[in-house]
């Protein structure tokens, strides 16, 4: 019989989608523990929340005017009738979190870090996918801006971490309720005159929403955008201050930045800062992480009046340049001679396991040569050698492959060794 080794269509995996093979995920792993490690030096701590969340959860907090809510979201009616939506982005479930369990009232600082998958119907393509990963930190309730430029130091000190290098980091400020409607009426008026060179879909942004026109990748829509007057004319006196403490706290960490007054940035919600570090070493997708204020939300939720300031990265998108070489695995090959033998070998491999050796066990009876081509095809850095005579002994060998060198041993001078290599 043949096996045809690709899966129906039907079966395949869903466009947008990747399987994470394990030659792979050893980097992923050593990703996520750096980040944990660095977040947890700042004092952050880990709140996980659902995947799904009610709809008008991110519909409220993303956004209506959003690409991400008018064109991008997992929406999907329950059997109970209720519109759910697999999350595009982690902010709005954090900040319900907080209102639900009332995280303000706790003794802890408010920061939060998360990593997982998102989903996004986006047109799949290099560094864009409908289901990616996100590592996420959010910080609430400090409106001082030295605490933006931590953030943006922290990014920086992870993405060093990885070995990402050759990246840029842009900062701009967005305003606030008090200055950008003002802001907006001048894009508006300056898009309207620019009308018809503009694509269909910012024409329609013309009216809802001008900001969104500067996210637009048309090169005739970035050439409009250069000519619309800058944020910076608009910002009022407590934004101004903001951005200038901003710069100061960075220049302050050391951190280079240039301030790229188009950065808007493709959410509804922020305020004051905005924020993107890109990489020329990735292509059109450049961008691995973005963030910037939002203090508004947790009030428009109907929680507390609590600021907010957070970024994403990309997983997938660091992960492609980052320099990364997860420890080398170290593992006992068990290699039995017999019946008997494997039972007593079946009980060595409980041993080690339990004092923390990885042992690699097949149930398939071999002779020694056999057992050794295994080993090296499984690359086990040594084998244990359970056979008749050592049984009787209670002393068995233990073969270092790189080097060829064997010893013999009980099984906790063994253990010894192996601990001690
Ligand atoms: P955003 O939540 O859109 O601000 O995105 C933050 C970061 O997530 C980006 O800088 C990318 O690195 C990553 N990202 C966003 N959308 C996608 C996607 N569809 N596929 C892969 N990575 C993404």
């Amino acid at each position: 019989m043949t096996v045809d080794a690709t899966p129906k269509k039907e079966l395949a995996a869903i466009k947008g989608t990747k399987d994470i093979l394990p030659s792979e995920a050893e980097k992923w792993r050593e990703l996520e523990s750096l980040a944990r490690e660095t977040f947890e030096l700042y004092g952050y701590r880990e709140l996980r929340a659902p995947l799904f969340e009610a709809t008008e959860l991110f519909e409220k907090g993303t956004g209506q005017a959003s690409d991400i809510v008018t064109k991008e979201m997992y929406t999907f009616t329950d059997k109970g009738g209720r519109s759910l939506t697999l999350r595009p982005e982690y902010t709005p479930s954090v900040v319900r979190a907080i209102i639900e369990h009332r995280l303000d009232l706790q003794p802890e600082p408010m920061r939060y870090y998360f990593m997982g998958p998102m989903f996004r119907y986006d047109k799949p393509q290099k560094g864009r996918y409908r289901q990616f990963h996100q590592v996420d930190i959010e910080v609430f309730g400090e409106k001082d801006a030295a605490v933006d430029a931590e953030v943006i130091e922290m990014a920086d000190a992870l993405l060093r971490k990885l070995g990402v290098t050759r990246t840029e980091t842009l900062v701009n400020s967005v305003g606030c309720r008090a200055c950008r409607p003002a802001y907006g009426q001048a894009l508006r008026e300056a898009a309207g005159k620019r009308k018809s060179d503009l694509c269909p879909d910012c024409q329609r942004k013309a009216e809802t929403n001008p900001l969104r026109i500067f996210d637009c990748k048309m090169e005739a829509c970035q050439a409009v955008a250069r000519s619309f007057p800058l944020i910076q004319d608009f910002l009022c006196e407590e934004c101004r201050r903001h951005f200038a403490k901003l710069l100061a706290c960075l220049d302050l960490y050391k951190i280079s930045y240039r301030v790229e007054p188009r950065l808007v940035r493709g959410l509804d919600y922020y305020t004051k800062t905005t924020f993107e570090v890109v990489s020329s070493h990735l292509g059109a997708q450049n961008a691995l992480l973005g963030g910037g204020r939002y203090d508004d939300m947790m009030k428009d939720f109907g929680g507390p009046d609590i600021c907010g300031i957070g970024f994403a990265m990309g997983m997938e998108r660091v992960l492609s340049i980052a320099e990364l070489t997860p420890p080398k695995r170290k593992s006992l090959y068990l290699a039995y001679l017999g019946g008997e033998a494997r039972t007593a070998g079946l009980e060595l491999a409980r041993y080690f396991r339990t004092n923390g050796v990885e042992c690699l066990v097949e149930f398939k009876d071999r002779g020694m040569k056999a057992h050794f081509g295994r080993a090296n095809k499984l690359q086990a850095t040594w084998v244990l050698i359970v056979g008749e005579d050592e049984m009787k002994k209670g002393r068995f060998g233990l073969k270092e492959m790189a080097t060829g060198r064997q010893v013999e041993g009980a099984r906790e001078e063994l253990l010894a060794i192996l601990r001690e290599r």
